[in-house]
């Protein structure tokens, strides 16, 4: 039977003006998990979402994660763990997200100031963390919120485990979800997380997959250090030149990877694999304007998704140890680490592709009879989000990922926004979702 949902919309409605009054209060706490010199705003930031739990009746804890590796003189911010009810007769559903942001700079290129939430007349409500992600939070604190006012019945016991240090890594989390498995979260009958984004503007979606990450260096060292051009120039192999002559190899400006044997790991593509993709609401308007410009790559939707999706990509994403600063320095780098990454999809196993991408590097490295040294490394490699696998495995149970903000919402970028429509409706799913979950078989 589907479950009565319209007193529970027509309340979240109703109370659309303070629910942005609520975001407002959030994205103005800076609680940037980066910066040191932000973390009070970080810790500020778990205490206020505890408090708000608190004063809807959840039962709250806030949970210290020890000192942060590396920067030992910080503290980690605090998980908030709540349960909001715990009748045995109901499903628990455990709820994950972040109460951190990106950093944010006005002078970055944002049109407003970035910790001021601004609604413009389209309902786009721009401010650093509002969709990634204090709006998807907020969602599940405004779904207790609005029940209660309501007077509806909560149809789920509700776990949540919100942390301060996704954007800078998730410190610490790891251990502690794996410890509280056969703890807090041992009554958990599903876990949902509400951290990603439609993949258009106009569609709710699921997130059943996502691409892995390969990530490796190549480093190349030589001279005992950097030298003069004018001095040296010509008479030394010289690492920045052996470094992009290599990466040069490595994928082509179509974005096809031109490692021997990378091809071949993929799973292929079948024909009823290939019919699915003309259904998908989906447009190459909404693919530019996520893209910010028109420099896709492959002309039409299909191209498109299948590329995003199902094949492989090959990035280069920077090189430590070369000049980077404004103007003309004529200095020839002793060492550099240049560093790129291989998103990974079905049948691609982690040792392979490293396997691959080692021999060709080293072959390709022979050919140019530099005497520097090169050298290639894995630095990490993940199936997808590491966290949604942690979840699966500390509870043994589904992860459900279930988006709020819409493809255009610009995270981690300036201008970062959340629409009202997506905050309000996506308030509604989300509840809806944990009505339904009351009610259906899970397996
Ligand atoms: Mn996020
Ligand atoms: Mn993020």
């Amino acid at each position: 039977m589907a479950p009565q949902l319209d007193p529970f919309f027509q309340k979240v409605d109703e109370l659309k003006q303070p629910f942005i009054e609520r975001l407002r209060e959030a994205v103005a706490i800076q609680s940037v998990s980066a910066q040191a010199e932000s973390r009070p705003d970080v810790v500020k930031m778990g205490h206020w979402v505890a408090d708000q739990l608190k004063t809807l009746g959840a039962e709250v804890e806030l949970r210290e994660l020890g000192k942060e590796p590396g920067r030992e003189h910080l503290d980690l911010p605090p998980v908030v763990l709540a349960r909001y009810g715990s009748d045995p007769k109901k499903r628990t559903i455990l709820v994950y997200g972040h109460y951190d942001v990106q950093p944010a700079e006005k002078e970055d290129g944002w049109a407003t100031e970035p910790f001021d939430l601004t609604v413009d007349e389209q309902g786009r409500m721009f401010g650093r963390g509002s969709t990634d992600d204090k709006g998807p939070v907020l969602g599940w604190i405004n779904i207790i919120d609005a029940h209660k006012q309501a007077g509806v019945e909560f149809p789920v016991n509700l776990l949540c485990c919100f942390e301060g240090m996704e954007e800078f890594g998730s410190l610490g989390l790891e251990e502690f979800v794996k410890a509280e498995g056969p703890k807090y979260f041992k009554d958990t009958d599903a876990v949902c997380i509400s951290d990603n984004y439609w993949l258009g503007t106009e569609k709710p979606c699921l997130t059943y997959g996502l691409r892995g990450c390969n990530y490796y260096s190549l480093t190349i060292s030589g001279p005992g250090q950097d030298l003069h051009s004018g001095v040296f120039g010509g008479t030394a192999h010289e690492p920045m030149t052996d470094l992009v002559t290599l990466l040069a190899k490595l994928v082509d400006c179509q974005g096809n990877i031109l490692i021997p044997g990378i091809k071949e790991l993929i799973a292929p593509v079948t024909d009823d694999e290939q019919g699915l993709y003309d259904a998908i609401t989906y447009s190459m308007d909404d693919f530019h304007i996520s893209l910010g410009s028109e420099t896709s790559i492959m002309p039409t939707k299909e191209g498109t998704l299948m590329r995003r999706w199902r094949f492989p990509s090959l990035s280069i994403h920077g090189v430590e140890g070369a000049y980077s600063a404004p103007g003309c320095k004529t200095v020839i780098p002793a060492k550099v680490l240049g560093k790129f990454s291989i998103r990974t999809v079905p049948n691609m196993q982690s040792e392979d592709v490293t396997r691959l991408v080692t021999e060709f590097i080293n072959a390709e490295a022979a050919k140019l009879q530099t005497k520097n040294k090169i050298e290639v490394a894995l630095m990490h490699d993940g199936k997808c989000i590491p966290i949604t696998l942690t979840f699966e495995e500390a509870t043994g149970k589904n992860v459900l990922l279930l988006p709020m903000g819409s493809s255009t919402d610009a995270p981690h970028s300036i201008n970062e926004k959340l629409d009202t429509r997506n905050y309000i409706e996506g308030t509604k799913l989300l509840g809806a979702y944990l009505h339904y979950v009351a009610e259906e078989p899970l397996n």
